[in-house]
C-alpha cells in the first residue's frame, strides 16, 4: 500500500512553467538581462517546484524572515535565501521599476520571465552572519554572499523555455511531479534521501544501508548535488554514475535503490543547508532524509553534529531525519563498522578525503573496504571520458566540460 500522500511543502507542488510554447516573438520588447549559472539553476529549481512554495525570488520580507526566524514570510520553515541580484547600474539603464516584467536570458537564450514586484536592498553582512553563522569571506557561502550585487529584484518566475538536461545527466533528472510517479510506479511508500556531492565510498555505501534499515524504507533515494565547482571536487558524471553503478552491480537491489540529480549551487550552510536539503526532498516525495557527519559543511565552521541538532530546534517540517555517526574501516571488527557500535575507535582507519584521493590517483583497484571495485572501474574511466584524465575538477574541466543544461532558441 502506498502511502503518496506525503505533501510537498506548503501543501501544493510549485509549477512556474509556461504552460503553453512561448514564442521567440512574445518575448521581444521585453527588459531583459543575462543570468548566471547558478541562477539559471535556481529559476529551474523554482519553476519544477522543488523549492516549493517559493514562486520565484525572495521579496524582502522573505529575506528577513529567513535570516531572522528561518522561515519565509508565510512562516513555512526555509533556511537559506533564494534572492536574484542585479548591480544598480544594471537597473539604471534598463530604467527597471516594480511592475516591470523581465526577462532572464543565459548564453542569450531565454530561460524565464520574472515579474518584478519589489527591487530593495539588504545587508550583506546581516544575511551571511544570520545564514552561514560567519561573516568570514573564505567562507565560500559568505563569499558568494558578499559577491551579490547590490539590488535584489523578488518576484515570481515563470520558466518559458524548458532546458535540455544533457547526457549523462538526462536520465537521472526527475523534476518532483515525475518523482512522485516513479515512487507510486515503483510501490515506494517510505524513501530515505541521501544527499550526495561525492563518489560513494564503504562508508557510504552502509550509510545508506543503515539509514533504509533505520527509516524501514521501501528504497534510498540518492540525489546528487549538480552545480557549481570547485577544483578538486569529484566531477559530476563520476558521482553521479558512480552511485548507479553501485545499484547495478547489486550492492543495492534494483527495486531498493534509485540514483537522480539536483541542480543546486552549495552553499555550505551546514545545518541550515541541511534543512533545505530537507525541504527539497520532501518535495520529491521523500518520507525520510540521511545526515551523517559534517553534512554540507566547509572546513571547521560547524560542529560536526549540528546538522542533527538543528532539527530539534525548528518545528517538524514533514520530513523524517535519520541521523547517523560515522562508518569507518575497522580491522579489528574485520570489515566496516559503525561508530556507535564498534569499540575499536583506536584501531579505526577513517574513510578520510585525502585517503579517497590517495586512493583514486594510485590507480590500483582498491580494497572494497575502501571502494567497490566497480565504483572505480566507473570513476577511471568517467576520468577518461569526462574528466580530462581526472576524476577531479580541473582548470581544463571547467572549460571544456559539456555543460550539464541548456536552453535552445525558442521558435
Ligand atoms: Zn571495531
Amino acid at each position: 500500500m502506498v502511502d503518496n500522500s506525503l505533501s510537498p511543502h506548503g501543501g501544493v507542488l510549485v509549477d512556474r512553467v509556461a504552460t503553453q510554447a512561448v514564442s521567440a516573438a512574445s518575448l521581444r520588447g521585453l527588459k531583459s538581462i543575462a543570468i548566471r549559472d547558478q541562477i539559471a539553476h535556481e529559476c529551474v529549481g523554482i519553476a519544477y517546484g522543488y523549492f516549493s512554495p517559493i514562486e520565484g525570488f525572495m521579496l524582502r520580507e522573505d529575506v528577513e524572515a529567513v535570516c531572522e526566524r528561518m522561515t519565509l514570510a508565510s512562516g513555512y520553515v526555509w533556511s537559506v535565501p533564494v534572492v536574484f541580484d542585479m548591480s544598480q547600474a544594471d537597473v539604471d539603464r534598463l530604467s527597471l521599476r516594480e511592475g516591470d516584467t523581465l526577462l532572464l536570458t543565459h548564453e542569450s537564450q531565454p530561460v524565464a520571465t520574472l515579474d518584478v514586484e519589489q527591487l530593495y536592498s539588504f545587508d550583506k553582512q546581516r544575511m551571511a552572519e544570520r545564514v552561514y553563522g560567519a561573516t568570514d569571506a573564505n567562507h565560500p557561502g559568505v563569499q558568494r554572499t558578499y559577491a551579490y550585487e547590490d539590488v535584489f529584484v523578488g518576484g515570481r518566475i515563470t520558466l518559458v523555455n524548458p532546458p535540455t538536461i544533457n547526457p549523462p545527466f538526462d536520465r537521472f533528472w526527475y523534476p518532483p511531479s515525475v518523482m512522485r510517479q516513479r515512487f507510486a510506479e515503483k510501490d515506494w511508500g517510505r524513501v530515505a534521501a541521501h544527499q550526495t556531492r561525492n563518489v560513494p565510498h564503504a562508508g557510504h555505501e552502509w550509510l545508506m544501508k543503515g539509514a533504509w534499515f533505520a527509516a524501514n524504507a521501501d528504497a534510498v533515494l540518492v540525489n546528487a548535488v549538480i552545480g557549481e565547482k570547485k577544483i578538486g571536487d569529484f566531477i559530476d558524471e563520476a558521482i553521479i554514475l558512480a552511485h548507479d553503478a553501485l545499484r547495478d552491480a547489486g550492492y543495492f537491489r534494483q527495486d531498493v535503490h534509485m540514483a537522480s540529480m539536483l541542480l543546486w549551487d552549495m552553499r555550505y550552510a551546514g545545518p541550515r543547508e541541511a534543512v533545505f536539503h530537507a525541504i527539497v526532498r520532501k518535495n520529491l516525495g521523500c518520507t525520510h532524509h540521511m545526515f551523517g557527519r559534517d553534512h554540507a559543511g566547509v572546513g571547521s565552521y560547524y560542529d560536526p553534529y549540528a546538522s542533527h541538532r538543528i532539527f530539534d530546534e525548528i518545528p517538524p517540517i514533514g520530513i523524517e531525519p535519520v541521523v547517523t555517526l560515522e562508518w569507518w574501516n575497522c580491522p579489528v571488527c574485520a570489515g566496516i563498522a559503525y561508530e556507535g557500535l564498534c569499540g575499536h575507535q583506536d584501531s579505526k582507519q577513517d574513510l578520510s578525503g585525502t585517503l579517497m584521493r590517495a586512493t583514486l590517483e594510485g590507480g590500483v583497484t582498491p580494497s572494497p573496504l575502501i571502494f567497490r571495485a566497480e565504483v572505480f572501474e566507473l570513476v577511471m574511466e568517467c576520468a577518461q571520458k569526462y574528466g580530462f584524465g581526472s576524476p577531479f575538477v580541473t582548470e581544463n574541466y571547467l572549460r571544456n566540460r559539456r555543460p550539464v543544461l541548456s536552453f535552445g532558441p525558442l521558435s
